[in-house]
Formats: C-alpha cells, sequence, structure tokens
C-alpha cells in the first residue's frame, strides 16, 4: 500500500493492490501447474479457476461459460471489435467519441483493414450520451453497438439500461458496454448488455487480468487463436493464479461499494465543495458523475501542476494514464470541449481522507498562485 507521506490521487488509473488478493496471488503463483494438464496437479488449479469463473458468473448474475477470461479490459475490448468485425467483413458499428483508447484504436483499426463504417456519437453538455442519439444512428447494417458505462477522464455515467431498450426495440445489433470504472462504483446488470469489459487492477486487483462477459449464443472470432482455452476463444497457457485470485478481487470490489457507498458519496461531495471555492478552477465532471472521479480545469498547465504537486507527495493525472506519454490532446477531453493542456483528473478509493483532499487542496492553490500569474 501507499506510503503514509503520499496521497495517492489517480485511483482510476490503477488502483493499490487489496493485501489479502496479494497474499493469496502470491500463494498460488507456486502452484505453478497448468491448469490444462491431465494429472492431478494440473487438474486441481483447472478446477480452481473453474470455481472462480463459475462464482463471478454467480456474483454476476450470468452463467458459467459466459465469462471470459482476458489480460484485462483493453484486451476485451479489442476482442468484442476486432472479433466481430472479422465475422462481418463489412458494416457498421456505433461508438461514442470519448471512449478508452482500447475501443477508439480497435475502431480504426476495423475501418481501416476491414472497411467496418463507425459512427462517434458525442456527449451531451452533461456528459453523457443520449439514448434517442444512438436510435437515430442505427442502420440495417449495424452491427454493433459500444458505448461505455462511466468514463475514466469525466466520470460521466450512461444509462446503459436505457441505450439497451432503444437497440433492442428498433435493430439487430448487438451491445457492449466498458464497464471497467464501473464495477464497485455502480449497480452493474448484465441483463442490459450483450458483452461488457472488466478489469481486475482498477479493483484492488492484479495487473493483468480481467474479463469479457459475452452471452452464450454470441459468434465471436478469437484474436488469440490456439487450444482450447477460454472456450477456444483464447489461447494460450492459461493465468491461472490471476484467474482463480479474481473471483476474491470481485467480491470484496461488490462489498466496497455497500460498505463505503455513502463514505465515498460523501467524500466526492466534500472535494467538490473545497475546489468550487477556488476561483481560478473550473469542475468538468457532471453533478451526477461517478463518486471519487473529479476532473478540473486549472490555469496552471497540467504537466506543471502534476509535477508542482508530486513535489509534496501528491499524485494526479491529466488525461488517461494509457495516453499520457502522447503529445495529441485527450479525445475524450475534446469531445467534451476541455483544454486537455490545462485538464487535471483527481480520483480516490475509501482509503481518502477529508484531512488528505485539504492537503491537496492547500497545494492546489499554492501552485496555482505560483504559476498562474
Ligand atoms: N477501459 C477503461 C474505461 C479504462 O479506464 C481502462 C484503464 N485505463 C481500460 C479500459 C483498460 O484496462 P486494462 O488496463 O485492464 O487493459
Amino acid at each position: 500500500m501507499q506510503k503514509a507521506s503520499k496521497i495517492y490521487l489517480d485511483h482510476v488509473s490503477t488502483s493499490a493492490i487489496d493485501e489479502e488478493v496479494l497474499a493469496t496471488y502470491t500463494r498460488l503463483l507456486k502452484d505453478y501447474y497448468n491448469s490444462d494438464a491431465l494429472y492431478e496437479d494440473g487438474v486441481t488449479v483447472y478446477r480452481n479457476q473453474e470455481k472462480s469463473r463459475t462464482l463471478i458468473a454467480e456474483m454476476l448474475g450470468v452463467k458459467y461459460e459466459e465469462i471470459i477470461f482476458t489480460s484485462g479490459a483493453s484486451e476485451a475490448n479489442n476482442l468484442v471489435i476486432k472479433g466481430l468485425s472479422l465475422l462481418h467483413q463489412g458494416g457498421h458499428i456505433i461508438s461514442s467519441s470519448y471512449e478508452h483508447s482500447s475501443v477508439d484504436e480497435a475502431l480504426k483499426q476495423v475501418a481501416k483493414y476491414l472497411g467496418i463504417k463507425v459512427t462517434y456519437l458525442n456527449p451531451k453538455k452533461d456528459g453523457s450520451i443520449d439514448p434517442l442519439d444512438v436510435k437515430n444512428a442505427l442502420r440495417d447494417d449495424t452491427f454493433l453497438v459500444t458505448i461505455m458505462m462511466v468514463n475514466n477522464e469525466i466520470g460521466a455515467i450512461n444509462d446503459i439500461s436505457a441505450i439497451h431498450k432503444v437497440i433492442k426495440d428498433n435493430a439487430k445489433a448487438l451491445f457492449h458496454s466498458d464497464m471497467t470504472q464501473a464495477l464497485g462504483k455502480c449497480e452493474i446488470c448484465l441483463k442490459d448488455v450483450d458483452m461488457a469489459s472488466f478489469s481486475a487492477h482498477k479493483i484492488h486487483g492484479v495487473k493483468g487480468s480481467g474479463f469479457l462477459y459475452k452471452r452464450k449464443h454470441i459468434e465471436i472470432a478469437p484474436l488469440i487463436s490456439a487450444g482450447q482455452q477460454e472456450f477456444h476463444l483464447r489461447g494460450g497457457t492459461s493465468n491461472s493464479p490471476a484467474n482463480i485470485v479474481l473471483a476474491k478481487t470481485i467480491r470484496k470490489a461488490l462489498k466496497e461499494r455497500e460498505t463505503y457507498g455513502s463514505y465515498m458519496q460523501d467524500l466526492h461531495s466534500y472535494a467538490l465543495e473545497q475546489l468550487a471555492k477556488i476561483p481560478d478552477v473550473t469542475i468538468n465532471s457532471p453533478k451526477d458523475g461517478v463518486f471519487g472521479l473529479i476532473n478540473i480545469s486549472t490555469p496552471v498547465k497540467t504537466e506543471v501542476m502534476i509535477n508542482a504537486l508530486d513535489l509534496h507527495g501528491i499524485m494526479v493525472s491529466g488525461k488517461s494514464t494509457c495516453g499520457s506519454r502522447e503529445d495529441e490532446p485527450s479525445h475524450t477531453l475534446k469531445a467534451m470541449h476541455i483544454d486537455s493542456e490545462y485538464a487535471l483528473r483527481i480520483s480516490f478509493d475509501h482509503t481518502m481522507t477529508k484531512e488528505k483532499i485539504d492537503i491537496f487542496i492547500k497545494y492546489l492553490k499554492e501552485t496555482i498562485d505560483r504559476y498562474a500569474r
């Protein structure tokens, strides 16, 4: 876990690993046997992995065969977009202009190499995607709609149930949602989607671990063609320690929401109140956005602000960490008409306190006073 003197305000980029998850994972690493081996020790690993799959399915109210372990949400998103596009070889996808880069880049690739047409819907002023816009964009050849549940840069929450309804009432298209930032923070209802992507390291789990939920009947082409693993949808030796500990990770994340949900709401409101008192700060996140994620604009360049706060042990980010070393402005912020050069994202979990938020506010103000004028 983080040093006492540090203030970690970059929780949506990645979260601190849970101690119990870490202990279990470390123990499991010693069970090195291949889960597809036919001798007893291999079969034990296989059984434990399949038990984890069953538990995850039960917790989310879906079927065992509908959980496909992946290396995380980026892979799950790519599997959906490329796996379906390979089967269609043409046709149309609807998405939004503020998806995570793993959706955005995969869409660019299928457009370029497979001739898929893509419609990108812009968010409304409140940051959400209008289900009516989805309805209006549907075409006879639309085979997929992919829209995230919680945006990772501004925290807007989309009405997945309403989007699902307009699709099912008007078209045959499948509906996928990147729910990476929603798990543990929002109520997840997989009845509202055909497919959904999840990642472990955003919920105090292990990096390089996640899964795709996919309704059983949906045909999809594998990206990694090899053996029988993951119902032939993802070949290669299974990452069994990560897959086994994922059930515990998810159970704890769901419990965390129950236990700390109201504390987090309170902390979120407190942070918003303190930020609103600073005249030079604009809050970019919607009022009803996800708790624990606040995007702001300040008069100081993002890079300067990140470095200045880092000197005081405060860790924040600008745009999505996956594009942090690229010069390009964030496409999400661009879609929201927010200048990437001055935007700052702070995000936290239940280990955050009002005292730590006060320290952040103090140094934020100090940095603005020092560099903005
Ligand atoms: N989607 C969203 C919304 C995310 O925030 C992230 C993580 N930045 C991902 C996908 C990618 O997840 P992973 O790191 O597990 O590939």
